[in-house]
């Protein structure tokens, strides 16, 4: 007769290694990162302790990149806030597009020469 596996005996599979092992906020409350409110002085002091970590931690690029990735709307992530990352993807797709532009100008140009040619 077989015998009903017990918790004990169920075989724990290596966890793959994250980007977030290791990160100085390890073992930290979640709160710490998603300060209340959105002004004043206690939201900006709560958000200031909360960048300290971030200022030390050696996954900081990648926990800068997962927030840009999937778009996190609030806390801080990468040392930054939300306003703050909001204004870099605003300035990643200005630049996206005025390159875009200079491509489409190119084009034309490139386009306009062969035809005279
Ligand atoms: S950068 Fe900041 S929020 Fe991100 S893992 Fe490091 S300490 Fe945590």
């Amino acid at each position: 007769m077989p015998r009903i596996p017990r918790p004990a005996d169920r075989i724990t599979l290596p966890r793959r290694a994250h980007w977030s092992d290791g990160a100085a906020c390890s073992g930290q409350e979640p709160e710490i990162f998603f300060p209340v409110g959105t002004g004043g002085v206690p939201a900006q002091l709560e958000t200031e302790y909360a960048k300290g970590f971030c200022g030390v931690c050696p996954v900081r690029p990648q926990c800068l990149s997962h927030a840009l990735t999937r778009r996190e709307d609030y806390g801080v992530w990468g040392g930054l806030d939300e306003y703050e990352r909001a204004e870099l993807l605003r300035a990643a797709r200005r630049t996206a597009e005025q390159q875009r532009r200079q491509a489409k100008a190119k084009a034309k140009r490139e386009a306009e020469a062969d035809a005279v040619a």
